[in-house]
């Protein structure tokens, strides 16, 4: 089996740029995010599911996932947050499984497998063969998710809430990416780190 680090992050810390360093230099990636996404497009794998258990209210009008509404409705009511994962959380293992046997990560030296949740699910980390923590700072957090996708302050504090407090990360991870300075600073630490997982990975 391929040698597979689990990639995760603080909202907003960088985990989807360090992924594309890695990709730029060959390594494959499966982002549990993307695949989320994929599953509550339009059309997607957990659609109709979603749409027989909550009715119209979670979809938007092209038929995908309508984000905002559900935050806000899954924030009011968490019972409602565990009926949408029992949909969500099995169809995104199915499809990481199957990523992780395609001819794209066979092909590559190793793989990256970007879980934001990697601490809290056993399951992807009994998948892994290392962790590796992208990190910055709760304000520069809150600032890059408010310009990236306009969440307010508040919004993103309750995001992070759902996630292990950021001592505890940093404690978990073997492997750790300082993001809290200029993204020109990214290049050299992947490129340590892609080196000693070549080794690792054996090739
Ligand atoms: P994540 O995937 O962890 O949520 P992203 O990689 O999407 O984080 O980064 C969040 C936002 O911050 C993106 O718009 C990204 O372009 C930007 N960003 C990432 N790293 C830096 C950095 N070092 N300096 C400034 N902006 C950054």
């Amino acid at each position: 089996m391929s040698f597979i680090i689990g990639l995760t992050g603080g909202i907003g810390s960088g985990k989807s740029t360090v992924a594309g360093l890695f990709t730029a230099r060959g390594v494959a990636l499966v982002d549990t995010d993307e695949i989320a996404h994929t599953l509550t497009a339009p059309g997607g794998g957990a659609m109709e599911a979603i749409g027989s258990t909550f009715g119209r209210e979670f979809i938007a009008a092209d038929g995908s996932l309508d984000r905002a509404t559900t935050r806000r409705r899954v924030f009011a009511q968490p019972s409602m947050r565990r009926e949408l994962e029992a949909i969500l959380h099995p169809r995104i293992q199915e499809a990481v499984e199957l990523a992780l046997r395609s001819d794209s990560v066979r092909r590559a030296p190793y793989t990256i497998l970007a879980v934001p949740l990697l601490f809290e699910s056993q399951t992807y980390r009994q998948r892994t063969s290392r962790s590796l923590l992208v990190d910055c700072g709760t304000a520069c957090q809150i600032q890059r998710v408010g310009r990236r996708s306009g969440l307010t302050e508040t919004e993103t504090h309750r995001i992070m809430a759902a996630q292990l407090p950021r001592p505890i990360r940093l404690q978990l991870a073997d492997d750790l990416i300082w993001n809290g300075g200029a993204a020109e600073r990214l290049a050299p630490q992947v490129d340590r780190l892609h080196g000693k997982y070549l080794a690792a990975a054996g090739v």
